[in-house]
Parts: C-alpha cells; sequence; structure tokens
C-alpha cells in the first residue's frame, strides 16, 4: 500500500533541467555556434534527426525528432554538428559539482535532469527561490553563460518536474497543489512525465483529452485507464502529494565483511573491496533493481572510519559500479596514512525497480551511453548466469591476486572487460 503523505501547502523538491542541453554544450564550446541555430545529429546525414536543437533553431520550429532534410527547409541556415556525448558527460560532472555547492543533489534522472529535496527552511518559498538563483548564476559564472537551465519548485518530484517545462529557456517557476491544474491547463497531457504516447492515445480514447479532464477522474477511474496501480499514483501525484512507496519497497543493498589479518594491506583489501561490490551488484541484478547511490566505508588498523559516496546515473552493470566504488576507494586511500584495513563495508542505495522505471526520457540523446549501458548490463547478466552454474567468481573483473583465492575462489579472471560476442569464440 502506499503511504500519502499530506502536504498542502508545502514545497519539498527542486528540478533542475538544463535547456537544449547538448546544442548549449556545444555553442558553449564552439563561439562560431553560438547564437546560431544548430542541431545536434547523431550522423552527418540529411536522413537522421536532431537529436537537440538550440533555441535559435527551435525558433524556426526545429525540435529534437525533426528529420533534418526538413529542419533545412524550416530554417535553411540551420547548422549540423555531429553529437559528441563526451563532452556532454564532461559538463554533466561539472554541472553536479556546481549544483552540489548550493544543494545537494538527490536523484540524476537524465543526463540534463536532476532533482533535490528541499529541507528544513528551504521549504519556504522564497529561500527555495533563492537557491534556485544561486545555482543559476553559479552556472554562469563558473561553468558557461550558454548553458542555461528551467528550475521548477513544488510540493513533489513530480510537480516539480512539471514546473521546470513552464517557462524555458532559464525558467524558475514554483507550483503548488492549490495551483493545479489552474497553472498547467495548456500543457497536452502528453507534455506530463509519465504519459507517453499510448498512454495519451488511452485516456483520448477514453474521453480524456485535456489536463482538466484528466484532473477530474477519479482515482479508481485512472486506475482503470492505466491498468494497474500507477493510475491511482498518478492521481495523487498530480495533486502533489508525495508518494512513499512502503510496500516490501528495499532501500538498500549492502555487504560489509572483517578482513582477516593476512588481507588487511591495504592493496589486498581492494581486491577484496571488489569482490563485495560484485557480489552486492549481482544481488542487485538479481532482485531487478538499478541504484544511482554507492557508499564505502572502511575501517583502518588504528579503528578510523572513514567513508566515501557517489552518485551517478542509474546503472546495474559490474562495469559502472567498479568504476564508481575504486574512485571512492582511491580518494579514502588517499586521505590519511595508514597501511592496514579491518573492515569493509559497500552499500548500494537510491533503488530502483526496473519495472517501475517511466520511458527514458532521453533514449535518442542518449544512444550511445544507453548502448554502452546495455551492453555491460547484458555482460553482467552472462556474468552472473555462468557464476550460478559454475560457482561464485568463475568469471569476475579484473585479477583477485593467488593469496585471496580461498577468500573468493576464483578460476577465471578477466583483466580487462571482454565484448560479449567473445564468450562464444
Ligand atoms: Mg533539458
Amino acid at each position: 500500500m502506499n503511504k500519502i503523505l499530506n502536504n498542502e501547502m508545502i514545497l519539498n523538491w527542486l528540478y533542475l533541467d538544463l535547456n537544449s542541453y547538448f546544442a548549449s554544450v556545444e555553442q558553449q564550446l564552439q563561439p562560431k555556434l553560438q547564437n546560431k541555430p544548430v542541431a545536434i545529429v547523431p550522423t552527418m546525414t540529411d536522413a537522421t534527426c536532431a537529436i537537440a536543437a538550440s533555441y535559435e533553431a527551435k525558433a524556426y520550429g526545429v525540435k529534437t525528432g525533426t528529420m533534418i532534410y526538413e529542419a533545412k527547409k524550416l530554417c535553411p541556415e540551420i547548422i549540423c554538428v555531429q553529437a559528441n556525448h563526451e563532452n556532454y558527460v564532461m559538463y554533466h560532472h561539472k554541472i553536479l559539482a556546481e549544483i552540489d555547492k548550493y544543494i545537494p543533489i538527490e536523484i540524476i534522472s537524465s543526463i540534463d535532469e536532476v532533482a533535490c529535496k528541499l529541507i528544513g527552511s528551504q521549504k519556504n518559498e522564497a529561500q527555495a527561490r533563492k537557491i534556485a538563483k544561486n545555482i543559476k548564476i553559479g552556472i554562469q559564472e563558473n561553468i558557461g553563460q550558454y548553458i542555461r537551465c528551467s528550475i521548477g519548485i513544488a510540493p513533489n518530484r513530480f510537480l516539480a518536474k512539471t514546473a521546470s517545462n513552464l517557462e524555458k529557456p532559464d525558467g524558475l517557476q514554483v507550483l503548488y497543489s492549490k495551483d493545479i491544474p489552474d497553472s498547467i491547463k495548456h500543457f497536452k497531457l502528453s507534455d506530463l512525465t509519465g504519459i507517453g504516447r499510448a498512454m495519451e492515445y488511452r485516456l483520448n480514447k477514453s474521453g480524456i483529452l485535456s489536463i482538466q479532464e484528466l484532473y477530474n477522474i477519479s482515482p479508481k477511474h485512472m486506475r482503470k485507464i492505466w491498468g494497474n496501480v500507477q493510475g491511482e499514483k498518478f492521481w495523487y501525484m498530480l495533486r502533489g502529494k508525495e508518494i512513499a512507496d512502503i510496500k516490501t519497497e528495499r532501500k538498500t543493498i549492502g555487504h560489509s565483511h572483517v578482513l582477516e589479518p593476512k588481507w588487511r594491506l591495504v592493496e589486498l583489501a581492494e581486491k577484496v573491496m571488489l569482490r563485495l561490490l560484485l557480489k552486492a551488484t549481482s544481488r542487485l541484478r538479481r532482485m531487478d533493481y538499478y541504484c544511482s547511490r554507492l557508499s564505502l566505508s572502511i575501517r583502518t588498523e588504528n579503528n578510523l572510519r572513514l567513508e566515501g559516496k557517489s552518485r551517478f546515473y542509474r546503472a546495474c552493470d559490474n562495469k559502472k559500479l567498479q568504476e564508481e566504488a575504486t574512485k571512492i576507494w582511491v580518494q579514502l586511500i588517499k586521505k590519511r596514512n595508514f597501511k592496514q584495513i579491518k573492515k569493509i563495508s559497500i552499500t548500494l542505495y537510491n533503488l530502483k525497480k526496473k519495472s517501475d522505471l517511466q520511458p527514458e526520457l532521453f533514449q535518442n540523446f542518449n544512444k550511445k551511453i544507453t548502448l554502452d549501458t546495455n551492453r555491460f548490463e547484458k555482460l553482467s547478466k552472462t556474468m552472473d548466469n555462468i557464476n550460478t552454474r559454475f560457482g561464485r567468481d568463475s568469471v569476475t573483473i579484473g585479477g583477485l591476486p593467488n593469496k585471496i583465492k580461498s577468500f573468493s575462489g576464483t578460476r577465471i579472471a578477466f583483466t580487462r572487460i571482454p565484448d560479449r560476442q567473445e564468450f562464444n569464440e
């Protein structure tokens, strides 16, 4: 059952959406593109579509998904730029670090959207607006003047995202529950997160054509149209309720291990850490979850406890999580001068059931990242299957030294991540 928390006049979330993200990054990096209509394309051909368009291009009616031959008709002077995902990922991290100066990021929704939880006095509208303004100024001054964002502030994450769509570019809007549906009446049904084309069609078929009509139907009716509890949830989300899922919802997956004296040297302990991580990651996959946060803590020989955390776009593959854990590890080890580690704990959290995920908003934008992720997820699953069949650590990533074989029983170790096909060769 869902626990509904009441919060009529409260603001709980700040949602930030970067405007025309890929195009803005290109404009920031390449002065010749500044103030010009730009379309970002996956390949340099007219037979592809824009995966992003600058505001100057949008003024001509070019948007994400517009075919380039069409875009050239709409705007003959449009400049096509081949997508450079490395740059977008690099800026993503820079922007996250900037936002983090003003408020911690709770959820990274996509490469260009994040959600932050308001706490204490931040729930006050004036305070929340101040944070939003500081973020905007910070991004302009420290990241680049072409990088702009729209920020929405609201009682729940859904409405905060909706509020971020109210004003573009460079928007800042606050939505209270009482403003619904009036303030969003002009949106199409499919402008709302969670209503895709297929759902819009189903709603239309049930005679619901507008936001007002959607707002007027009962939770039961919504459930019927959706065909599952998600419909009922939507009714509450639309009213600004925070829905905390308390149905046996798992919050974390963790493993900790007290090291035997012979494994306590930092270099060996790192291998044990990776082993624990792979164990947690494989559990994560078995339960069909993604996580978007990882924490790693160690207790040293002199009982010092050090902890590091990392946030990332949701993942469940060994490669991504290993990279994140290794990053934290390196930072922790650098921090103090110690030689031995007694205990290691790893926790994966911000878990999200795969079946609960909303359709990817940035599928097209993120093709390369998505492809890579799929590839690594599949590889990780293959490893799980082999390990289930032949015993723990039959296959693993990276070498585990002979000395700790007894700890984890390695038989085969890859020193790099092989392509999936190699399993068949
Ligand atoms: Mg955006």
